[in-house]
């Protein structure tokens, strides 16, 4: 059973989960890329799942992805 988000709920989560800004006003579901500015002024690009359940709530650059082996 998924929680059905809206873009106002995301908004509250990442302004209290992160210190990140959402740009993104619409939200058309988990797979949409969203866009968001880090706290350091660099525009990103996530889905909220990978936001939120992976923790990658910063830039690349402040965050950088974890290389895979
Ligand atoms: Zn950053």
């Amino acid at each position: 059973m998924n929680k059905r988000w809206t873009i106002n709920e995301i908004n509250q989560f990442v302004e209290k989960s992160s210190e990140s800004r959402l740009l993104s006003t619409e939200f058309h579901g988990f797979s949409q890329k969203l866009s968001f500015e880090c706290a350091c002024g660099a525009q990103f690009e996530k889905t909220f799942t990978k936001f939120k359940n992976k923790h990658q709530r910063k830039c690349d650059v402040c965050q950088p992805p974890k290389a895979s082996r």
